[in-house]
């Protein structure tokens, strides 16, 4: 890359509402370096000698890695704190359970972040902090002081229904986070057979991906009707209620993205789905064999499954409970991403683990480091924050292994109510736009935009 194109891409993300930039890992006219252990040209910025602790390595954390070292400059350090090697993509990974994809094809290695941009990476969990002292420890008993300090620590799943954290290491895997319970989950549903149930379950709002679970059920589904299982059914039991306002008819009413697609998809093409909404009182018991199968119990009736799914209900990780203020997720201010809880100021919360009007999303968590670098940055300069910050949102969703739908948003500050809003021509929608239809196109472009958002966070 050279000067004058780095530099376009540059002003095109800050100022063009943060939109993502290709990855650069192809890029060989690499001039004009200024530090031995980074591929680009560091901004001179001014600042000196700070250092931002980043606790957490995926969606969020590592693109806030990213661009606070592109826009602070070489005086900005950045550690980043993860305990596994490698990132695991959640965002498509519905593929790995339909056969179509393969785990391993969304791994992500910090290498570039870290020869890139100099990023420092430390292979290991933050298990607590001191905002007084401004330190973290880690779970190899080592410390790290920081100048800022941003969780970017994605969810913990709840022990639910009757199943604990055991019991999804083992057969009863929920793969909401993508990993070794998302081979096991595509193991038990490739083993299904003719006339077997997978019975699956959506938590109350908010939780990660809004469209993610009804994605998994048509790609469910799809698998079964095409590897000629005959009389098998997915049953998808849902705790969410009707939206006020949607056109569509219980129960489809309380389905909590893209609802019209979903509907076609559950009433046309997989009529192999059944869907109940305003679930309650769910409760699991597991088969004698410990296998995966057993079954559920709750208000929209009693079920038997050869595959149990649950989604659990989630909240930020434990290890971040003196910033959730007693709920569930951490309140921040919008503009930075600062906690809002008393004594944590200097402290960032973005991604899944924050608690603001934005979905729990990949490419939200992109937007959300952004602006938290930006303000970062501008904090460390004496300068006040963006005023009116704007971010965005795509999700394409896979409806059979060649079709998808897609949905987006434009988020803008609203002063009034301090809280990021859906835009669109000119005013406040509040409403995301979700795709006209179902195609194939929108499956091939679905690749263009989950290798743009992948290589703009880990590139
Ligand atoms: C099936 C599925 C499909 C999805 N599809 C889409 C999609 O199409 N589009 C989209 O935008 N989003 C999608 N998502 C949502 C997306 O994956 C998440 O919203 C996103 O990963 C959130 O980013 P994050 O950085 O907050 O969390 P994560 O990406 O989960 O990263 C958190 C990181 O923090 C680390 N960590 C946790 N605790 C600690 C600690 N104490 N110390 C150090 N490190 C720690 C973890 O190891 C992890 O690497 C999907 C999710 C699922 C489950």
């Amino acid at each position: 890359m050279n000067r004058r194109t780095f530099l376009q891409a540059l002003m095109l993300t800050a100022t063009g509402g943060l939109t993502s930039l290709p990855a650069w890992a192809d890029d060989d006219e690499d001039d004009n370096k200024t530090s031995t252990n980074v591929r680009f040209s560091l901004a001179n910025t001014g600042i000196t000698n700070k250092h931002v602790v980043i606790v957490g390595g995926g969606m969020a954390g590592a693109t806030a890695a990213k661009y606070l070292r592109l826009w602070g400059g070489a005086g900005v350090s950045v550690t980043l704190v993860e305990p596994n090697p490698i990132y695991v993509s959640n965002i498509m990974s519905g593929l790995v359970l339909a056969a179509s994809r393969t785990l391993s094809s969304l791994n992500y290695s910090y290498t570039n972040l870290i020869n890139n941009y100099g990023i420092s990476l430390k292979q290991a969990s933050v298990v607590s902090f001191d905002n007084t002292r401004k330190i973290v420890t880690l779970s190899d008993n080592s410390s790290l002081s920081y100048d800022r300090l941003i969780f970017a620590t994605g969810i913990q799943l709840d022990d639910a229904y009757g199943l604990t954290a055991t019991d999804y290491a083992g057969n009863y895997p929920h793969a909401w986070q993508s990993g070794p319970q998302t081979s096991k989950l595509a193991s038990l549903i490739a083993n299904m057979g003719n006339n077997d149930t997978f019975v699956m379950t959506i938590p109350a709002k908010p939780y990660r991906c809004p469209p993610g679970p009804y994605e998994r059920a048509c790609l469910v589904a799809d698998y079964l009707k095409r590897t000629g299982k005959t009389g098998t059914k997915v049953i998808v039991l849902d705790e969410n209620t009707a939206i006020a306002g949607s056109d569509l008819s219980a129960p489809y009413n309380a389905i909590q993205a893209e609802p019209h697609s979903f509907h076609q998809a559950f009433t046309q093409i997989h009529t192999n789905i059944t869907y109940h909404s305003g679930v309650t009182g769910i409760s699991v018991t597991k088969s004698s064999a410990n296998d995966g199968s057993g079954s559920i119990s709750c208000s929209a009736g009693n079920f038997s499954a050869k595959v149990i799914n649950i989604i659990p209900p989630h909240r930020a990780p434990s290890v971040m409970t003196n910033l959730c203020n007693g709920g569930r997720w951490a309140p921040v201010n919008v503009l930075n991403y600062e906690s809002t809880v008393a004594n944590m100021t200097g402290i960032h919360v973005i991604g899944d683990a924050s608690q603001t009007t934005q979905p729990k999303a990949g490419h939200i968590a992109n937007q959300e480091a952004k602006v938290c670098a930006d303000a970062i940055i501008r904090a460390f300069q004496n300068q006040g924050v963006d005023p009116a910050p704007v971010t965005n949102s795509a999700c394409y969703s896979p409806i059979t292994n060649t079709t998808a739908s897609w949905l987006t948003g434009v988020y803008q500050y609203d002063a009034t109510s301090k809280t990021m809003r859906l835009w669109a021509n000119g005013a406040f929608t509040d409403k995301a736009i979700e795709s006209a239809d179902i195609s194939s196109k929108n499956f091939s472009k679905m690749s263009t935009w989950f290798n743009t958002l992948m290589g703009d966070s880990f590139s």
